[in-house]
C-alpha cells in the first residue's frame, strides 16, 4: 500500500544528491517515520528544497486582496505594490527596484476561468494535475456553484488566523480524479501519517469549535456535490472525510510568500558603502513599522501544502533544522540551525518562537492539542525533571489566552514565517 521509502524524495529538487546526505527511518510505532542525517551537514546548509505534493492559498487571505499564484502561491504583486498596500501609503516608491523578481509580463490566466498563474509553467502544471477537475469556468462568481458554497461554508467556520485548507482536501480529489495512475497518487497520500477515530473528532474539535460535528457533516455534504468521484468512494464517508480532514489538519505546512520580503532580501545582500547601507537599512525599517501600523501581522501570501520528505521531520523543542519560503514561492527549504552529525535526526519545530521559550507544561499542552503527542526531546526530557517552576504564571496566561478564542496556539512555521519577514 505505502509508497516506497525512495519515493520519499521525489518531490524535492535534485532527489539524488539529498538521498546522500539524508535517509527516512522508521523509529517506532508510536512515533512513526523521522528524518535522519546521513553524513554531517553544516550549520546553515540547505538540506533539502521541496515542493508540495498540493498546496492552496487561504480562503480569506485570497478574499483580502493577497494575490498570489494559484499552483506556487507566488505574490503577484510587485514588492512596491505590495508595500504600497500594506502600508496604506500609495505614494510609496522603492529603491532598488531591481531587486523586485517579479515578472508581470509572465503571468497568465486561466482561459475558461480567469484564475491567475505567474508563469505558463503554472498554468499548465495546474491544469496537468488538478485544475481541469476544478476549474470552474465562467460560473466562477456564481454564488449557487457547489464548489463555491463549499468555499464559502469553509469561510465561515474557519475564521483567520487561517491554519488549513478546505482547498487542499479538493485538489487532493481532483489531483487523483485526473491521474492516469491514480495508485501511485493514493500511495504518495497515504504516506502522511494517520489518526485513530478519536484523534480524529479531536483535530476537528481543534479546527472548526464546539459545533464540529454537525459542520463536519455539512462540509462533507457539500464537499461530495462538488467533487463526488466513483473511484474515491471512501473518502466521501463521514469517516473518510473526517479522515482526509485530520490528515490536512495535522499534516498541512504553512506557507507564506511575500515579494517584499523577497526584495528585503535582495537589499540585504547588495554590496553597499557604509552610508548607503545605513540608509537603505533605515527605509525598510521604517517601512515596516508603518506595515505594522497599518496591518498588523498579516503581511504575507499564506496557504498551506503537503510535503512529503519534510512530513516525515518530527517535532523537537530545540529543533536542528527549519523551514522557510525564500523563493516568494511554494518550495520549502529546510535549513540546519547547527551542525548536525551523521546519525542524528533531523527535527524541526512545530512551536512558533514565542511557543518554544515556553515551559515544559505550556509546550506540551500545545503540541497535544495541535498534534497529539507528548514531546520527548531532549529539552523536554532534562526539563521533566526539574520542578515546573513557572508553570502557574503561564497558566495564568493560558486561562486568558482561551478566552480569547481558539487558533492563536496552532503554531506551524508559518508564523515564524511572517515574523521573518
Ligand atoms: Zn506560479
Ligand atoms: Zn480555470
Amino acid at each position: 500500500m505505502a509508497a516506497p521509502i525512495s519515493d520519499m524524495f521525489s518531490f524535492c529538487v535534485d532527489p539524488g544528491r539529498i538521498s546522500i546526505s539524508v535517509e527516512v527511518r522508521l523509529i517506532d510505532k508510536i512515533k512513526g517515520k523521522g528524518l535522519f542525517a546521513k553524513r554531517t551537514i553544516r550549520k546553515g546548509e540547505a538540506i533539502f528544497v521541496e515542493r508540495p505534493l498540493v498546496s492552496a492559498q487561504f480562503l480569506w487571505n485570497a478574499l483580502y486582496k493577497y494575490r498570489a499564484c494559484d499552483y506556487c502561491l507566488r505574490s503577484l504583486e510587485t514588492a512596491e505594490e505590495n508595500g504600497r498596500r500594506l502600508s496604506g501609503n500609495p505614494c510609496l516608491s522603492l529603491p532598488h527596484p531591481e531587486q523586485c523578481r517579479v515578472r508581470r509580463e509572465l503571468h497568465e490566466a486561466c482561459p475558461q476561468c480567469q484564475v491567475m498563474y505567474c508563469s505558463s509553467e503554472c498554468r499548465r502544471a495546474a491544469q496537468e494535475q488538478y485544475h481541469q477537475a476544478l476549474c470552474l469556468g465562467p460560473s466562477k462568481e456564481e454564488p449557487e456553484h457547489p464548489l463555491n458554497k463549499l468555499q464559502e461554508a469553509w469561510r465561515n467556520m474557519h475564521y483567520p488566523p487561517e491554519t488549513s485548507s478546505i482547498m487542499l482536501m479538493a485538489r487532493m480529489v481532483a489531483t487523483v480524479k485526473q491521474a492516469r495512475d491514480k495508485g501511485h497518487w493514493l500511495s504518495l497520500f497515504s504516506q502522511f501519517c494517520s489518526r485513530t477515530a478519536n484523534e480524529e473528532e479531536e483535530i476537528a474539535h481543534k479546527l472548526l469549535g464546539e459545533k464540529f460535528q454537525g459542520q463536519l457533516g455539512v462540509l462533507k455534504q457539500l464537499f461530495t456535490k462538488a467533487l463526488y468521484d466513483e473511484h474515491l468512494r471512501s473518502w466521501f464517508t463521514l469517516e473518510g472525510f473526517r479522515s482526509l480532514f485530520a490528515l490536512v489538519g495535522t499534516n498541512g505546512q504553512g506557507v507564506g510568500t511575500s515579494s517584499l520580503s523577497q526584495w528585503v532580501h535582495g537589499c540585504d545582500s547588495l554590496e553597499l558603502r557604509a552610508r548607503e547601507r545605513e540608509q537603505l537599512d533605515a527605509f525598510i525599517d521604517q517601512l515596516y513599522k508603518d506595515i505594522e501600523k497599518e496591518t498588523g501581522d498579516f503581511l504575507n501570501c499564506e496557504g498551506s501544502g503537503l510535503f512529503l520528505l519534510q512530513s516525515s521531520c518530527n517535532h523537537s523543542c530545540i529543533p536542528n533544522a527549519e523551514a522557510s519560503f525564500p523563493e516568494n514561492n511554494f518550495l520549502l527549504h529546510l535549513t540546519a540551525l547547527s551542525d548536525i552529525k551523521p546519525g542524528e535526526e533531523i527535527c524541526i519545530s512545530y512551536l512558533d518562537c514565542c511557543q518554544r521559550d515556553r515551559s515544559r507544561h505550556s509546550r506540551h499542552k500545545i503540541l497535544r492539542e495541535n498534534y497529539l503527542f507528548v514531546c520527548s526531546c531532549p529539552k523536554c526530557v532534562s526539563q521533566a525533571e526539574e520542578l515546573d517552576v513557572t508553570s502557574e504564571e503561564e497558566e495564568e496566561e493560558e486561562e486568558e489566552e482561551e478566552g480569547e478564542g481558539d487558533g492563536e496556539t496552532e503554531g506551524d512555521d508559518l508564523e515564524d514565517e511572517m515574523t521573518d519577514v
